[in-house]
Order: C-alpha cells, then structure tokens, then sequence
C-alpha cells in the first residue's frame, strides 16, 4: 500500500488539549468521530481494509461497498501536544503521556528504573521503527486483545486518564475493554496519560511474547506480570494476558488462587485448571486455540517457578 492508496482526509492540528475536546465533542455528535493521529501505526494500516469513499452524483459523499464512515474523517495530529506528553514521577505514582512512543519508554531513565517491565515490553512491539512511532494511547485506543502494551498496563493494574469537555475521568484497567476492540472510552474522550501506582522498587516483574519471531510478530500469548512477595506469599499479583480472549486477559483466578496461600504450596495442577478458566482462545491465522492453551499454562508457570512455586 502506498500513502497515494490512502481515502482523502481532512487533516488538522490543535493548539491545546481544549481545542482537541471541543473539536472531538462536535465531530462525535455528527456522528463522525476524530482521529488522534498519534504514530499512524494501527490508524493508517486499517485504512487499507476500508472500502474506498467516493463522490455520489448529488456531490454527497459514501462508501463504493459494504459498511464504512458516511464521511471522509477528520483527522487531528496528536503526536507533539504537549498535554500527551512526559514521563513524570510524583511520589510512587508514575505518569506516561498517551502520546510516548515505544522507543521513548524503552530510553527513559524513569521507566528502566521504576516501571522495567513497560520498557522490556517496548522492545517486542514491532521493529524499531514501529517503536519510533506507535504509542502507548493508540495501542489502548484500539485496544486489540494481543496489544502488548495493555497487557503490561493491566499488570501494573494502571489507571487511564480520560479528557473530555464533560471534564477528567480516570478508567481502571479492569474496566476499559468490553468486547474485542471495545472499550468504555466515550468516542469523544482523548486519553491523555496513563498512571501507575508503583510497586516497592526491587518487586519481581515478568515478560514473556511468544511470536513467529523476534521482531514484527504479533503475540499468539503474551504475559505481563508484576508481584508484590512478602514472607513467601504473593501479597499482590498483578496480570495481563494477550491473545486469549475477545480482550486482554487479567486472570482472575490465578490471582485468586496464586495469593491464597504460600507460594511453596501452589501446585501445578491447580495452576493450569486457574489458567483454563481464565482464557477463551481461539485458531487464527497466527495460532491455534491447542497451542495457545500450552503456551498460556506454561508462561504462568514459568513465572511461578521464578517467584519460587514447585510448579
Ligand atoms: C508492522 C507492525 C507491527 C506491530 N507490532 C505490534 C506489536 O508487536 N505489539 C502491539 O501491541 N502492537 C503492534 N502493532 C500495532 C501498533 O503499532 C500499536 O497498537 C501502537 O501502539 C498504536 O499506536 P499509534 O500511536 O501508532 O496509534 P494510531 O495509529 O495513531 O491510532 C490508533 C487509534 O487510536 C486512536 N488514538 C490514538 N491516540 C489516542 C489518544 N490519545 N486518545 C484517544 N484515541 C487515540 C486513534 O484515533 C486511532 O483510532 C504493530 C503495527 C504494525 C504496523
């Protein structure tokens, strides 16, 4: 596909995170919602699989086939606001503007230092030219069950800033996906940053994508994990799973099961009943349920056995 491919679009950019409000609350009320053009990396590859728009006899514009928008979209340059931007540091709460690129997590001193699993899972999204690009607001906008960045927010169990002209809301990871790609978000509302409330400096986190290969695959399952161990038992377990389910997965279960009772005596068998309820894969074109299944049961127990489980 070349940019020439690419339906026409209105492009603009903003002054300030009011403008970008007001503008996305007239676009959503005529039906037609705003694209934050943030690194184009989801927005521009969709393109390609829309029906192309075309000028109608009375000059009105529609789709040449099939379901797509009634109008050309408005899209809106996000990338440099300033609002969506900064990696900042108050007290252990760690804030991460919606517009940080994959690239910027995995050089900040903050992150490496604070929040190691979001920069260790910056470096298995894409090549570096997706990281250069793609941030960490699209990848929750579109909100993809195999998005490698909200499975390492669900872990820290993060919290998503919301902005709206109706004002501020603030969507813990456990409530911002509904169904696949859906979200609570309103069409209206920009996500403006992400914040985490750091576990104690030192506490065990874990990673692990299994793709096709090291760089440019998209998770058959990932798992993000962030524990809190105090005196051989998991005081929290902090999950995301991608690639399982209709959404990120945050396997209740094996957090349930997993902080019940000393590490020392979780057992194997328990662990992977946790794991089966928790998940719903399914065969794609990049997996199968069966495999899917294996690797899902054997990443969690991977992760136990490093946090001292006899599994
Ligand atoms: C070759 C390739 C490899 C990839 N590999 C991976 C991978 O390994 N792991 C992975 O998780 N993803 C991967 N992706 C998907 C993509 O790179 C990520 O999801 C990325 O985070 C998207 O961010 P973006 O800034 O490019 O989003 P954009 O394309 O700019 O936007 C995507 C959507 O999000 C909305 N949006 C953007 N910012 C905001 C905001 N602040 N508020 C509200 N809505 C917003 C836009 O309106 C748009 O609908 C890959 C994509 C490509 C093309």
């Amino acid at each position: 596909m070349s940019l020439a491919d690419l339906p026409l679009f209105e492009m603009r950019r903003v002054s300030g995170l009011g403008a970008l409000c007001e503008l996305a609350a007239e676009q959503a009320a005529r039906g037609a919602p705003v694209v934050l053009l943030a690194g184009g990396t989801d927005w521009v590859v969709e393109q390609e699989l829309r029906p192309p728009l075309e000028l109608g006899a009375a000059g009105t514009v529609g789709p040449t086939a099939g379901a797509g928008p009634a109008l050309p979209p408005l899209v809106v340059d996000v990338s440099r606001l300033p609002d969506l931007r900064g990696i900042s540091l108050a007290g252990d709460t760690l804030r991460v503007g919606a517009a940080t690129t994959y690239l910027e997590m995995r050089r900040s001193d903050v992150i490496l230092g604070r929040a190691p699993l979001l920069a260790r899972m910056s470096r298995d999204v894409g090549a570096v030219q997706i990281q250069a690009r793609g941030t960490l607001g699209g990848n929750l906008a579109t909100a993809s069950p195999a998005a490698d960045g909200v499975a390492a927010l669900a872990a820290y169990d993060a919290t998503v800033v919301v902005q709206s002209v109706r004002g501020e809301r603030r969507i813990p990871m456990s409530a911002l996906q509904t169904g696949y790609k859906r979200t609570t978000r309103a069409p209206d509302e920009v996500i403006v940053a992400v914040e985490i409330a750091l576990p104690e400096p030192g506490s065990p986190w874990y990673w692990r994508k299994i793709g096709a290969r090291r760089a440019q695959a998209i998770s058959k399952v990932a798992l993000a994990a962030v524990a809190e161990v105090r005196s051989g038992r998991l005081a929290r377990l902090g999950l995301g799973m991608a690639s399982v389910a209709p959404t990120t997965a945050l396997l209740p279960n094996v957090r349930a099961l997993c902080c019940s009772r000393p590490i020392a005596e979780l057992t194997a068998a328990e662990v992977d009943a946790a794991v089966a309820q928790d998940i719903s894969p399914i065969d794609d074109v990049r997996s199968t349920r069966d495999y899917r299944e294996h690797c899902a049961r054997g990443v969690v127990r991977e992760l136990l056995r490093q946090l001292g489980a006899p599994v």
